[in-house]
This record gives structure tokens, sequence and C-alpha cells, in this order.
């Protein structure tokens, strides 16, 4: 085999992002009955290869740091180490899956739920008795089956990381292939959860109590589930309207939704189609696919805007730009572009303008977003606390189940399972991308109003600037860097808090 280059690594990874993300689309928009990851792997294993290993590892280690060629050293390293070894545990990923779509939970009475239903039907179960005995099942059998596989893989994770001979541990490893700082980001965590203690007691007791009607202190995650599936405001986000709602308000802020037609929309009803809707750039940035199959109420409304953000964010990306800035990167940015837009179901003149939300409903609307955002944010502030402890390894991993219990409920008030200790984690610190893009979305937001009004997602000059200063730069820079370029600020959680505030107080 001939020695790898860095061009050679370009062209190749190109050839394999399309076809891995080609196969993702056909298989999830149901025009082929499985995907067959592991032959794309093995078509392309030079670039798994200990060559292309290193390769990009001397590379960027010869390049000197804050320059453009360590930028793109960077992502390509993080880029080969995370393909090598997302390639050594497909066996196991594949062996989960097969796990979930085969699974069959049995409740003390003799009920027998598919695993992949069992959540929907708890947060679906009116009587609590119901749920609790739902949940009690799922528990069982994810400690007794599925937690195992998770944590061989989690394991298997750690050393493939630690041997890739980038730092001496895994969070080194990731600090040093992803730009971002993990202990930086902890604190930040640690900080909003203190910040937003009192605020969250307060509308946590208020909906536990008035929503469920139980005392606050026995509430569980089974219980969060069904708080959280609240549908009284689904009737005025009608199927029917969805597509050509944002497609309205997209021309009305100056951006064409198909972005010069690259994006190509697939709303056609299928067998084996996927419900959620999700983008597939299969060729970034000319052909970029948004998969939806409307089915109304706000959550479908959420997710099509978020996915519309990220179809947007590729669609626009300049083409001239060498495959690492249009392909990789921090995730944090494209994540932050999809919240944006998802976003905008928190903006009162955006509900007003574009659902049929009648005027006294939207207050209320507004607030059980904010309870929903802030146990969300919540959430994922404990979910990195827990995350960096069970990649740091000082941790055993026996006593990992009880900090996940003890981490969730202090941050969330909700009781949580040890079982799902394995189970309810992020591979390779995405939680982290998510957090820096809440940060990232709510301080575009600010800018955005400053710059464009409050109105400015209907203001025709906001989707240019948008196109141009943030969607064309693809991945280029770390979302930190991005902040301060077009904000001037370093990225925290500020405008989150008082972005949450505003909400859980609307009236
Ligand atoms: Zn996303």
């Amino acid at each position: 085999m001939t020695t790898p280059t860095l061009d050679g690594l370009r062209r190749e990874g190109e050839t394999f992002m399309e076809s891995l993300s080609r196969e993702y689309y056909r298989a999830q928009a149901g025009l082929q009955p499985e995907a067959h990851f592991q032959a794309i792997y093995a078509r392309h294993a030079a670039l798994t290869s200990e060559d292309a290993l290193d390769l990009t590892r001397e590379t960027f280690r010869g390049t000197t740091p804050g320059t453009e060629d360590r930028r793109s050293a960077r992502l390509m390293l993080d880029w080969v180490a995370e393909t090598r070894v997302s390639r050594a545990l497909a066996e196991l990923d594949e062996r989960e899956i097969a796990w979930e779509t085969n699974a069959v939970a049995t409740l003390d009475d003799g009920t027998r739920v598919p695993y992949q239903r069992i959540a929907i039907d708890i947060a679906n179960a009116t009587d609590r008795r119901d749920r609790l005995a739902l949940e009690k099942a799922r528990a069982r059998l994810v400690a007794a089956e599925l937690a195992p596989l998770k944590r061989e893989r989690f394991q298997r994770e750690r050393d493939l990381v630690e041997a890739l001979g980038i730092g001496p541990t895994y969070n080194a490893t990731f600090a040093e292939i992803s730009g971002i700082d993990l202990s930086v980001l902890a604190a930040q965590c640690e900080g909003f959860l203190h910040e937003t203690q009192a605020m969250w007691d307060d509308i946590f007791r208020e909906g536990v109590r008035d929503k469920l009607g139980i005392d606050p202190r026995e509430a569980t995650r089974a219980d969060a589930l069904a708080l959280l599936r609240a549908r009284e405001f689904d009737g005025a986000f009608p199927a029917a309207a969805l597509e050509d709602v944002v497609k309205r308000q997209m021309a009305e802020m100056g951006l064409d939704a198909t972005a010069h037609g690259h994006i190509i929309v697939d709303a056609a009803e299928r067998d084996g189609k996927r419900s959620r809707a999700f983008c597939s750039p299969v060729r970034v940035p000319s052909e970029v696919y948004l998969v939806l199959r409307p089915h109304g109420g706000q959550t479908d409304y959420r997710t099509f805007l978020h996915e519309l953000g990220h179809a947007l964010h590729f669609g626009y990306t300049r083409p001239d730009y060498p495959f690492e800035f249009r392909w990789l990167g921090d995730n944090s940015v494209t994540e932050s572009y999809a919240m944006l837009c998802d976003h905008l179901l928190h903006d009162p003149g955006w509900l007003r303008r574009y659902t049929e939300l009648s005027k006294a409903d939207v207050c209320p609307f507004l607030r059980a977003a904010g309870f929903e955002e802030l146990q969300f944010l919540r959430r994922y502030c404990s979910k990195l606390l827990y995350e960096v402890a069970l990649y740091g390894g000082e941790v055993p991993w026996d006593a990992l189940p009880d900090l996940y219990v003890e981490t969730l409920g202090r941050g969330t008030s909700f009781r949580y399972d040890t079982a799902d200790a394995f189970v309810d984690v992020d591979p390779r610190f995405y939680a982290a991308r998510y957090l820096r893009a809440w940060q990232l979305q709510a301080l575009l937001t600010e800018r955005l109003r400053d710059r464009f009004d409050a109105d400015w997602y209907r203001n025709p000059r906001t989707g240019p600037w948008i196109a141009t200063e943030l969607f064309a730069e693809g991945q280029r820079e770390l979302a930190d860097e991005l902040a301060k370029r077009v904000a001037g600020r370093p990225l925290t959680f500020e405008p989150l808090v008082r972005a949450t505030e505003a909400l859980v107080s609307a009236s």
C-alpha cells in the first residue's frame, strides 16, 4: 500500500463521508431496508490505518498553535482518530442496535412491551401506577441486558482512545483534538446549576404538584417523561402548514429555504421511513437531504426547524473550502444553528405570526417551554459532569452507577435509576457540543435582536448576514472563536440564564 498524503486523505475522506451519509439517508428514509456501514469502512480501510493516524498525528504536532495549519491539522487528526475508533466499535454498536430492535420487557403482571415502545408508553401513561410498572420492567431489562453491553462499549472506547498516542488519558486526548477545555465547561455547568437552583426549585415543585398531582420528593425520571409530554398546545401546530409556514418565514428573512437548490426536501410518505425529521448532508454544500414526515404538534415543528437549521448551514457552506472545513469541525457550531432555528418557538412574536396559538395561550405556552428548557439544561449540565467522571478513569466502573443517580438527581430533582448509568451517555462528550451550542445560540439570538430588531426572523437583511457571516464558514472555527468574532464575547451561560428567566416568567 502506498504511503498516505494529506491531500489523498482529503480526497478519500470526501468519498467516504458521502457514502456513509448516503447510506444513512437511504436507510432512514425507507429507500433501502437496512444500512451497511461495515462495507463502507472496509472499502476505505486506508483512512483507519496506522499510517493515516501517524501522518495526521505528526502533522498536528509539527504545526504552531494559533495558525490556520494547526486548525486544519487538528480537524484531520480528530476525524481520523474518531473514524478509527468508530470502526473498531462498529461490531459492538451493531450488536446493540440488534438488541434494541428485538428486546421485550415483561411487566410484573406478565404483559410484554417491546423495548423500543416503552419510553413512549411511559410518557403517555396517565395513571401513575401504570407508568411506574412500565418503568420497573424497563429498568430490570436494561440492567440485565443492555447495561453490560454498554459498559463494555465504553471500556473499549476508553482503551482505544488511550492507545491513539495523542494524550495520556481519554479526557486529555479529547481536549487536545477537540479544542474544548472540559474543566472550564464543567466549572461553568456547576455555576449554572447553582445560579438557577432557586428558579428551578420553584417551577419544579409547582409543575410536579399541579400537573402530576404527586409529592415532588417522589418524582422519578418516568414522571419527568410524562410531565414533558405536554400536548395541550398541539392543535396550534398543524401538520399541513408546517413546510409552507417555515418556508414563508425564511423567505421573509431573506433566506432561500433550499439554499439555491442545494437542499432537497423529502416529505413523501413511504414505508420504513423514520417518523422524526432528519438531515443528511450527502455532498457539502450541493446535495443536502431534509427528510420529514409531518404529523403536527409542537415537537414536530421543533424537530423540523432544528433539522432545517443543519440543512441551511450545510447548503450555504462555501464550496471552495477544503474538505475539513466543509465536513468536519466543532459540531457545537452546527448544533447552535439548528438551535437558533428551533428556539424560534420560544419567541412570542414568531409564535403569533406563524402558528395558530391563540393570544391567551402564548404566555402559558412560553412558561411550559421555560420549564422544559431549564429541565433539559440542568440535565445536560449534570450529564456532562457525570460523563467527565465516566471517561476520566478515576472513579471505578462499579462506583459509576451510584454517582450517576446522585449527579443527575441533584441537577434535575427527578430520581434516576442506576440501570441507566451506561445507557444514558452521549459518546465522545456530545453533551459538551450541545451545551456550547446552547450558549452560542442564546448569544447569537441576542446579537440578531441588537442588529436586526426584535423581529429579526422577518427582517430581509437578517438572512443574507446569517448566510455569509455564519453558514458560509462551515465549521472552520470553534464555537468560542465564532462567538468572539460575531458577538465580541466568550461563550458563557449568561445569555441562557437571561432567556430562561424571561420564559418562565412570561406574563
Ligand atoms: Zn442537531
